[in-house]
């Protein structure tokens, strides 16, 4: 006989914590941020509501940011050193944690598309660069001229950039991220981050929003995270990979791991934040910088969004 287990269903996003200032930004900026907050985290919630997996909902969810040029993932991508794109995603099945993650791609249309079918259709786990984009072709995806992904904002940030004496390494240079956690009626759990990386990045730099266990992790028996952030502190503190471990070895509850962790990034001024959901679709949203766009609905169906330390229920 085969047993049919039923949870309630969860979803959080985010759309980058670096780019977030309250003093720039505008009324009109901040209503269509969160229309395209709000149409994200309802397509991931009806995949869910619906019986769909959470790796369905998470894909959903973060190719719809990113084809929104308000966030640095896809359209609106920041620009490198060199005045290009280079874009990074990944992908985690909490089920058994098969992942796929693709890193420095410059001509695929959604990376995050990429990523899964990395982990669907690919022997492999990490695909970079123009193999990355080889592989992207066979299997079919959509490809895009780099400037598809360019936008006049960022090309003036990058020319801002460009005349600073500023590095990428610079945290209060602006980066973004966008990304999705979901469980779902079975009781799985996933997680997606696809990110444009850091203004003014050179050298082929790869951040954390690819690498599982710093910018994204999901195992059914502990959480799954999505983080953003400057993304090197994120690969050296394992971030979403130290989350789910305390929450697996510790038994705390995921709030309480996720402030943790987010605070030993702040005494080492690491900034940025995540989005984690456990097991039981419990939802936490730290972050240590000055906001982070973010959305939930929650076990009980309630959404909620949030762009600075308040949250809203539209
Ligand atoms: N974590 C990303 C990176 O370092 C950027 C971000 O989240 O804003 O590439």
């Amino acid at each position: 006989m085969q047993l049919l287990f039923v949870t309630a269903v969860a979803i959080a996003i985010h759309g980058g914590a670096g780019t977030i200032s309250a003093d720039k930004s505008t009324p009109e900026q901040n209503q269509a941020i969160q229309t395209v907050l709000t149409a994200a985290i309802n397509s991931g919630h009806a995949v869910l509501t619906t019986g769909g997996t959470s790796l369905d909902a998470v894909t959903i969810a973060v190719s719809l940011l990113e084809s929104s040029a308000l966030f640095n993932a896809g359209v609106g991508a920041v620009f490198t050193y060199e005045g290009t794109h280079e874009l990074d995603a990944s992908i985690m099945d909490g089920r058994n944690r098969a992942a796929g993650a693709a890193a420095g791609v410059k001509h695929v249309r959604s990376p995050i598309r990429l990523a899964r079918a990395i982990m669907e259709q690919s022997p492999h786990v990490m695909l970079a660069g123009t193999g990355a984009e080889d592989f992207a072709r066979s299997v079919g995806l959509s490809m895009v001229s780099n400037d598809h992904f360019s936008t006049e904002r960022r090309r003036k940030s990058w020319q801002r950039f460009r005349q600073s004496a500023r590095t990428a390494a610079d945290p209060n240079w602006q980066y973004g991220t966008v990304g999705a956690v979901a469980l779902d009626q079975h009781g799985n759990l996933a997680a997606a981050t696809s990110t444009g990386g850091m203004t003014g990045k050179r050298w082929g730099r790869i951040g954390d929003s690819p690498v599982i266990g710093a910018g994204t992790f999901a195992d059914n028996e502990s959480c799954a995270v999505s983080a953003t952030g400057h993304g090197e502190y994120f690969i050296r503190y394992n971030v979403a990979a130290d989350i789910c471990a305390r929450v697996a070895y510790q038994n705390v509850p995921i709030a309480k791991a996720g402030s943790a962790v987010i605070d030993r990034l702040t005494e080492v001024e690491g900034t940025g934040g995540v989005i984690a959901i456990d097991s039981q679709g419990e939802i936490a949203m730290p972050f240590n910088t000055q906001g982070m766009y973010r959305a939930a609905i929650d076990a009980q169906g309630k959404l909620s969004i949030g762009f600075y330390k308040d949250i809203f229920y539209p």
